[in-house]
């Protein structure tokens, strides 16, 4: 975690925006969930969704820290799968307490636990001596990733960043297989847990075709609104979204104050797109009450 004291307050009132894809520390964000909140009020935001990827269990903290005076929308980002390839299912709105979303994130968790102590004896095996304590004090969540191995690296001055630490160490550990689960069953879970299913940051041969396909699986929304998306693609998603009958939603997609263009509230949506999303969710969780989402290791015991 680090420190937000150094991020400006932007003067000015309180917009009506909505930061919809946010990371804290519970998965791989630099920022805690209370941090991720105090920075959307320097924004001036309205609402923000806490996304971390396949697990609910900041959203406690952030919905404390948040107080009266911004929404926080529960939300997940679940690892599933389409035509083999990766796609990162949003979830909107979801109930938290919902025993089956809990459970398949809690798998996906469990996973991703196995998943990085083989990666870390991948690194061994690249002549990277790592010892048990450093890599389980760097094993501080969850929902573990190769984000917190560059982080590592970096500390124990393996790698002068983590950009470094990707391209010398961990570019290739990408092959070490995740668990990921068929769109169409991650899009249920969301959609059983009474939110709204969007598909962040589509490819970019996403067509209009891939779209309409995925609507077909119960895809209720897309994101539109992405660091780094060019404006014709923006009117192009927009477009599609529109005559599919799909809603559109868009975030920051922030990790943290790197890089700068994906900070807190750097992408946006309206509070008419966040109402039409909160529109279409069957239970929105109310943002006063808050629930602690219990670890998943709790629930499903890791595997021999
Ligand atoms: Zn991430
Ligand atoms: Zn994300």
């Amino acid at each position: 975690m680090i420190s937000v004291s150094s991020v400006a307050k932007i003067p000015g009132r309180r917009t009506s925006r909505a930061d919809l894809h946010l990371h804290s520390t519970r998965s791989d964000g630099a920022y805690s969930p209370s941090q991720l909140v105090d920075l959307a009020r320097r924004s001036s935001l309205a609402a923000v969704a806490l996304t971390d990827h396949d697990t609910l269990s900041g959203l406690a903290e952030a919905q404390a820290a948040a107080g009266t005076s911004l929404e926080v929308v529960p939300g997940v980002e679940i690892t599933s799968e389409y035509h083999t390839r990766e796609l990162h299912l949003l979830g909107y709105f979801v109930r938290p307490d919902n025993i089956p979303l809990v459970t398949a994130l809690g798998r996906l968790c469990v996973h991703r636990n196995q998943r990085f102590w083989r990666m870390v004896d991948r690194l061994r095996g690249l002549g990277v001596s790592l010892a048990d304590e450093e890599v389980r004090a760097c094993a501080v969540t969850e929902s573990l990733g190769r984000r917190h191995l560059a982080d590592l690296l970096v500390r124990t001055h393996r790698a002068g960043s983590v950009r470094e630490a990707f391209s010398r160490y961990l570019a290739d550990l990408s092959l070490v297989p995740k668990l990921r689960l068929p769109v169409r069953e991650a899009i249920a879970l969301v959609v059983g847990a009474g939110g709204v299913a969007a598909w962040a940051h589509p490819s970019y041969d996403c067509t209009r075709k891939t779209l309409s396909e995925l609507r077909l699986l119960g895809l209720q929304a897309v994101e539109v609104e992405y660091a780094g998306m060019r404006p014709s693609r923006i009117h192009e998603l927009r477009c599609w979204a529109r005559e599919l009958g799909l809603a559109v939603t868009g975030g920051s997609d922030c990790h943290g104050p790197e890089p700068l263009h994906r900070s807190v509230g750097s992408c946006s949506i309206s509070s008419a797109e966040l109402d039409e999303l909160r529109g279409m969710a069957r239970s929105p969780w109310p943002a006063s009450r808050v629930v602690v989402v219990p670890p998943c290791a709790a629930l499903v015991p890791a595997e021999e």
